[in-house]
């Protein structure tokens, strides 16, 4: 006999442990199914290791411009094995606390890899269950090219696996885990490459974001090849040999980590079985309500192919819920304005439109603002970082559509903005509010 359900949520990362969480909030009997961790992607193999390890990048630069400030210290050798031990530490708690959460809120976990057998019935590990709604929440992995020896390899699950720090590194790709891995190695003491087959890495992002990061990167010491493919990995006594595309060879590297993008978990779901309709890349489409094209099935988080974020994920799911179980039948996620950081080293804190896209959408009623300076932490260290904020507005009220922030605390600024470019703010009222100073972020209320 199968067991039944209001709703079972098919992943317990961000997107299945959220839907369940606010389903069960309303009432609902609920089930997550959970092939590996609790937590998924992020708390395991995304944000949480990664912020990590982005702190302790971060410390590296400041012991490293400590004595800038008169303090007599030296930056000393990094025992990686005690961090990784101690965030995998923090980790495992976390993970802990989510089992007995799921418990708490009456939320059934169900391990295993679970399959559909039709349109209300899933299989894991060989027992039934039924349900009213079923929530496809089951993320992605990492990408790798098909090029010969790609398995010499690793992707950003195997660098959290690292247990040794590799002095060599090669990192393919030019979205944000390239950069961000990239970035945490070179300020952790590795010798870094960073191979792009186009130009520019976030290609996406405004060109002040993307232009001024890589002068920042390649300062800081990253060798950066633009418009390089790589071809073929080879091992050899030395450590792996990177083989591009025009034939330059690099040799002796302790590891090469793809960071090309990843691909969605729908190959062995069986959604034949359910007649759900997958895209030719693999993701599920949706529509507005996270509806698929079967009734009472849907999808949430990174498994439809946009906005790859946490805080999507968790949004879109809670929306959902609400839709279900909490008489809201038209809440519904928006993806427009979406805020999000890149932990690049300063960081990058985007929202809205780029300038390309606002004069693409609006041509000549687009105005821009923008300042470029050395914030006040870096005024008289060796080692210089440089902050860019750019303003884009539209028409002549000046409508804000588009806030891009690198430098240091960009992280932390950008939420506050995208709340008041959400609700509508305008330049003038980006003026009219008082700056807080000496800080970095008062230059975007007094741009001119
Ligand atoms: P996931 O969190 O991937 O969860 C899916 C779960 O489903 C997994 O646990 C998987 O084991 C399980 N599963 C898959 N198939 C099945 C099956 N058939 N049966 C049962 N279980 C199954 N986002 C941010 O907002 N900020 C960041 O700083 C950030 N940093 C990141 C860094 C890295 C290195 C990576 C890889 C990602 C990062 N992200 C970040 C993205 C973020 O992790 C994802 O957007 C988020 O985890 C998506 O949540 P999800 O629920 O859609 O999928
Ligand atoms: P992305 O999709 O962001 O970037 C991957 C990029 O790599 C592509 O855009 C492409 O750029 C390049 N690429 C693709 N194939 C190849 C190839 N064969 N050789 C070389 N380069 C290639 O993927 P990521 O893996 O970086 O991250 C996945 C998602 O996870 C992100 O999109 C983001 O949503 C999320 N994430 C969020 C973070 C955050 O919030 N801070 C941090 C990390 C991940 P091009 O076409 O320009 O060459």
């Amino acid at each position: 006999m199968s067991k039944h359900y209001d709703l079972i949520a098919i992943g317990g990362g961000s997107g299945g442990l959220s839907v369940a969480e606010r389903a069960a909030r309303y009432g609902a009997r609920c089930a997550v199914v959970e092939s590996g961790r609790l937590g998924g992607t992020c708390v395991n193999v995304g944000c949480v290791p990664k912020k990590v390890m982005w702190y302790a990048a971060e410390i590296a630069h400041v012991l490293e411009m400590a004595p800038d400030y008169g303090f007599s210290v030296e930056r000393g050798p990094l025992d990686w094995g005690e961090l990784v031990r101690r965030r995998e530490a923090y980790i495992s708690g976390i993970n802990t606390w989510y089992h007995s959460y799921l418990e708490d809120s009456d939320i059934d976990e169900i391990p295993g890899h679970a399959r559909f057998v039709d349109a209300h019935t899933l299989e894991v590990e060989g027992k039934r269950y039924t349900a009213d709604h079923i929530v496809i929440a089951t993320g992605g992995r990492p990408a790798v090219p098909e090029v010969p020896g790609a398995e010499l390899g690793i992707t950003s699950d195997g660098f959290f696996a690292l247990a040794e720090q590799p002095r060599r590194v090669a990192v393919v790709g030019a979205g944000y885990i390239a950069v961000e891995i990239a970035g945490v190695l070179n300020a952790l003491g590795s010798e870094v490459s960073l191979y792009l087959r186009r130009e520019h890495f976030l290609r996406s992002f405004d060109a002040m974001l993307r232009e001024g990061l890589m002068e920042q990167m390649l300062e800081d010491g990253v060798s950066i090849f633009s418009r390089t493919q790589v071809a073929e990995l080879r091992r050899s006594d030395e450590g792996i040999t990177l083989i591009c595309d025009q034939g330059s060879e690099t040799h002796g590297l302790d590891a090469v980590i793809w960071a090309i993008g990843r691909s969605p978990n729908t190959d062995d779901l069986n959604l034949e079985a359910a007649g759900v309709q997958r895209a030719e890349d693999g993701t599920i489409p949706v529509d507005a309500f996270q509806n698929t094209n079967v009734e009472g099935i849907y999808a949430v988080g990174d498994i439809i192919g946009q906005a790859q974020l946490t805080p999507v994920a968790i949004a879109a799911a809670r929306r959902l819920a609400d839709r279900l179980f909490g008489g809201q039948p038209e809440r519904h996620l928006s993806y427009d304005l979406i805020p999000t950081v890149v932990f690049s080293h300063p960081p990058i804190g985007t929202v809205g439109l780029t300038e390309g896209e606002a004069r693409a959408l609006h041509g000549a009623a687009v105005k821009v603002y923008q300042t470029r300076f050395t914030p006040m932490l870096h005024a008289f260290t060796e080692r210089k970082v440089q902050t860019a904020m750019k303003l884009v507005t539209v028409g002549a009220k000046e409508k804000v559509v588009g806030c891009h922030i690198l430098g240091p605390g960009a992280d932390e600024m950008l939420q506050g903005f995208a709340v008041a470019i959400r609700m509508g703010a305008t330049k003038r009222d980006l003026d009219d509010t008082i700056a807080i100073h000496p800080t970095s972020a008062e230059e975007l209320v007094t741009m001119r």
